[in-house]
């Protein structure tokens, strides 16, 4: 049976577009292809349960990749209405990030599901998209296990290679890729970073506040505030998170440099520890930071400073010291040793290439296929702005799909 539309891809994106599709034309049938056992599992562990769907401030420096996402979600319905119109209230806290009033991205998956079934849409669960192939008036799909499913009209929903286990291992984007669809670099996005376990030897387990700058050579690519987190080999926080893709963008070449006083010059930072030296002047060095930072930290950052035993007294700090040791507060360097494995990466950057689309979402190489969410090259922040990506493309993208149906 050859059906309207298919959307391959039961995540945020193509729950949205089915929904979108529908909506715009209730008299076409509509069928959500999932590969896993049932659609939206990496929605349920979004915002850790709590689904940070949205973020109050959308700009573009938010997103990364070719495909122009703030100008298709700001002609786009917001997160306000579109949720609203699912009957789900929602709150935002105090940095603009905004999630379900219920606490809980169960609810977001439910209320998608409870349209989808009022609307008709059928979910199709266990069929994963191995090939597509034109015929007369539409696509055939078939999946791994040999079974067919044709449509006249594709939606291509599938996502990127984050987190594998739920469903997403970027089959579907290589399958296109082998259509001759071009894609950009694909690297992880919102994920932590490996460091040189020796680099931060002594960390593992430290969380601090810092100012975090990117920097390849001496090109600063990027800085914001925020805490950094430490394992015995790898870098994370949200503030690394969104780092990540500058790894690969620069072939590899990325240091991160964090400022632990951001709110303290150097300057004064010097006298403090002038005053320290004085105050301090029976203790050994091992109490050297430690007004300033955590134990393991302060330790830390004397030892890198000074290069010398702990058990020495600060009462021999020269003023070079104390120069070196306010210079590295200010300015700790940690080398990028490489991207994150897939499965701790929450975006995808890369994929299907601005060129490929129309700004309807529809592709310019093939008639009746459409695009949305992560399987295009753009990757947000942290802080809500994937969800609100795979919202708002899979809005336009089931909206244009449907419409593109004559009669
Ligand atoms: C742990 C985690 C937490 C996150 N938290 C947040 C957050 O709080 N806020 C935020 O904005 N973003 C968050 N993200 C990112 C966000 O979840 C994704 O960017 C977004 O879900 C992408 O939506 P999508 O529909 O494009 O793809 P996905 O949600 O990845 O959905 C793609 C679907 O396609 C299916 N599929 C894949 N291949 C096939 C195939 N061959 N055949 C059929 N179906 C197939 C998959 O099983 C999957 O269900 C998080 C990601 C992770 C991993």
């Amino acid at each position: 049976m050859l059906c309207d539309i298919i959307v391959i891809g039961g995540g945020a994106s193509g729950l949205t577009a089915a929904i979108s599709a529908k909506m715009c034309r209730p008299e076409a049938s509509v069928t959500v292809c999932e590969k896993l056992d049932r659609v939206g599992r990496k929605i349920l562990s979004t915002g850790n349960g709590r689904c940070n769907l949205s973020n109050r401030s959308v700009n573009t420096e938010n997103y990364h990749g070719s495909v122009n996402a703030p100008a298709v979600i700001r002609d786009e319905p917001s997160a306000d209405e579109f949720f609203s119109g699912l009957g789900i209230m929602l709150v935002a806290d105090d940095a603009g990030r905004v999630y379900p009033y219920s606490g809980s991205a169960a609810t977001v998956l439910s209320a998608l599901r409870l349209k989808m079934s009022t609307l008709g849409i059928t979910e199709e669960c266990g069929f994963a998209v191995s090939a597509v192939d034109g015929v007369k008036d539409g696509y055939r799909l078939t999946s791994a296990d040999g079974r067919t499913l044709s449509a006249r009209r594709l939606i291509v929903a599938a996502g990127g290679y984050a987190a594998p286990s739920s469903g997403t291992d970027g089959a579907v984007m290589r399958l296109f890729r082998s259509r001759g669809y071009r894609t950009a670099k694909i690297c992880p996005a919102v994920a932590p970073m490996k460091a040189f376990p020796e680099e931060i030897k002594g960390l593992k387990g430290v969380r601090a506040k810092c100012r975090l700058s990117a920097f390849s050579g001496e090109k600063l690519l990027r800085t914001e505030a925020g805490e950094i987190q430490f394992t015995e080999n790898t870098l994370s926080g949200i503030c690394v998170f969104n780092m990540a893709y500058l790894f690969a963008e620069n072939e590899g070449s990325l240091t991160l440099c964090a400022d632990f006083a951001p709110d303290i010059s150097a300057a004064r930072l010097s006298g403090y520890l002038s005053d320290v030296r004085k105050q301090r002047s029976g203790s050994s060095l091992e109490d050297f930071l430690t007004g300033l930072f955590g134990k393991n930290l302060a330790v830390y950052l004397t030892k890198r400073a000074l290069r010398r035993p702990l058990t020495e007294s600060i009462s021999t700090l020269s003023d070079e010291d104390i120069s070196s040791a306010a210079a590295l507060i200010k300015n700790c360097r940690f080398r990028a040793a490489g991207a994150s494995p897939w499965q701790n990466a929450q975006s995808t950057l890369g994929g299907i290439t601005a060129s490929e689309i129309t700004p309807e979402l529809a592709s310019r190489r093939e008639k009746g296929i459409y695009f949305c969410g992560e399987i295009l090259d753009t990757a947000g922040d942290c802080g809500g702005y994937n969800l609100q990506w795979a919202w708002s493309s899979g809005w336009r993208a089931g909206r244009n799909c449907a419409l593109s149906l004559k009669g």
